[in-house]
């Protein structure tokens, strides 16, 4: 059932698998930025696991919320600020629901994806993690339950960040390299597959 207890499930597996990848994330980041995002990402998600220890969500919206928070105080740069609007937004799809279903976490997603649009105005092929978060939020609509949305959301999200390899970055620093961007994957894009592939584990 993904409810309060799997939003803070998914919580902690989002900090296991980013602190899994912290290098990963610092190499990719090295290439086309200034490779910190791994350890942005690992501080915020570090931060989201203390609080977790000292207060239980009770709700599932109230598990995103406290992320967003925490992001939002906790990761510099580009990355936490979208990264907190998209679990506030997500949070606001979900509120007062108790378990969410397929509908819901399609709304999830897209409000979440909307929240970084709205945040950083990149647009589908700009090489950033709304390369993951839009194919992801697509495939979730019509996939049938909750959790199979979840998956099919973290399948698209992966060929998402997998296919910001061959583009040229036209938002984020990595846009101050021009076309020597391009040959990488974005870093943000691959991190977010990552934390939606989290909800599927902490699903099953
Ligand atoms: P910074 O670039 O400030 O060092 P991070 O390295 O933590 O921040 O995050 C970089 C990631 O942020 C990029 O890989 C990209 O996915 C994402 N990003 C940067 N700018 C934007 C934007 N305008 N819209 C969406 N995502 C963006
Ligand atoms: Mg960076
Ligand atoms: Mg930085």
């Amino acid at each position: 059932e993904l409810d309060a207890v799997w939003a803070e499930r998914w919580l902690r597996e989002s900090a296991r698998v980013i602190a899994e990848h912290r290098e990963e994330l610092i190499d990719l980041d090295r290439a086309i930025g200034d490779g910190d995002h791994g350890e942005n990402m690992d501080r915020g998600f570090r931060a989201i696991v203390a609080k977790l220890d000292e207060e239980t969500p009770d709700s599932v919206a109230a598990a995103l919320k406290l992320a967003a928070m925490m992001l939002m105080s906790k990761v510099g740069g580009a990355a936490g600020p979208l990264y907190g609007t998209a679990y506030l937004r997500a949070s606001t799809a979900v509120s007062g629901a108790d378990a969410l279903d397929g509908s819901a976490v399609a709304a999830m997603l897209t409000a979440g994806r909307d929240g970084i649009v709205a945040r950083g105005k990149a647009e589908s092929g700009d090489k950033t993690m709304v390369d993951a978060w839009t194919p992801a939020a697509e495939a979730a609509q019509d996939a049938g339950d909750g959790v199979a949305a979840l998956s099919a959301a973290a399948d698209a999200a992966e060929a998402g960040a997998q296919a910001t390899k061959p583009l040229v970055a036209r938002k984020g620093r990595a846009s101050y390299l021009g076309e020597r961007s391009a040959g990488h994957l974005d870093p943000g894009a691959v991190s977010s597959a990552y934390i939606l592939r989290a909800a599927v584990t902490a699903a099953t």
